[in-house]
């Protein structure tokens, strides 16, 4: 049988059968795979906790029938602090739905795996306050990477620079809009001069630096509301951790 050797995140599993799994996974070319793991719910399986969800695995892989089955697993990044502790599960498993939603089979994306562990990375070291401006800078780069790169400081429509305390953005375009272009338009929220500043620095950062940054909280709560819209305005899903998420931070 033919065997290949896989670098992936493992983004969700699912019962197959009595003590199987079918383990999804991003492929470090962007990739998404779905594979068997034999046995991995047996007590004791050596298997079980090298692919669960937010581990970093070296596989081997041999190819199936339907599905390609996953007989070795060597764990490259544990992220034994997210597996451990809630806030910080709760935060990476928005990253793992979203990644799970974005990325398909057999579509090379270089940057998704590059932004995938270097956000999970973030989060297995960062103070538990930094968890929700990690989770906002993947949104806005993940979109970025999926083709919707948002914009905050210049008209989506016509270009012209954006003032005002509070303007009308674009879920559509992905842009807020200048007097002159405002429609009222069903696919509108709307953003503060703050919380565009906010993305707009968080689009520029590396996770390391997103994670250093002070923002205000209610700030940043209102820059994860916009960037959820706009998330779920584009990505036609059901974006299941997203949602919980929303609700833990607004409570
Ligand atoms: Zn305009």
């Amino acid at each position: 049988m033919a065997s290949y050797r896989l670098r992936a995140l493992a983004l969700k599993k699912t019962k197959l059968g009595e003590t199987d799994l079918i383990v999804t996974l991003l492929a470090a070319d962007g990739c998404q795979v779905r594979a068997v793991a034999k046995g991995a719910r047996k007590p004791g399986s050596r298997f079980g906790a090298r692919v669960e969800p937010f581990v970093v695995a070296d596989l081997l892989l041999s190819r199936g029938r339907s599905l390609d089955v996953i007989t070795d697993a060597e764990i490259v990044s544990g992220h034994g602090a997210i597996r451990s502790d809630y806030d910080r599960a709760q935060a990476a498993s928005v990253v793992a739905d979203v990644l799970d939603k974005i990325s398909v089979e057999c579509q090379i994306d270089d940057r998704l795996f590059g932004l995938a562990e270097a956000t999970l990375d973030a989060m297995e070291g960062a103070e538990e306050d930094a968890l929700l401006v990690l989770v906002v800078a993947f949104l806005v780069k993940a979109m970025a990477m999926h083709g919707y790169r948002p914009q905050f400081n210049a008209c989506a429509s016509c270009g012209a620079p954006v003032g005002g305390a509070v303007s009308t953005y674009s879920l559509e375009v992905g842009g807020p809009l200048c007097e002159g272009c405002e429609a009222p338009a069903r696919e509108c929220a709307h953003a503060s001069a703050a919380v565009r500043g906010t993305l707009a620095s968080l689009m520029r950062a590396t996770m390391a630096e997103a994670a250093m940054l002070q923002v205000d909280r209610r700030v940043l709560v209102d820059a994860f509301a916009l960037m959820r819209a706009f998330v779920r305005y584009h990505v036609h899903a059901r974006l299941k951790a997203l949602d919980l998420y929303a609700a833990d931070i607004c409570r």
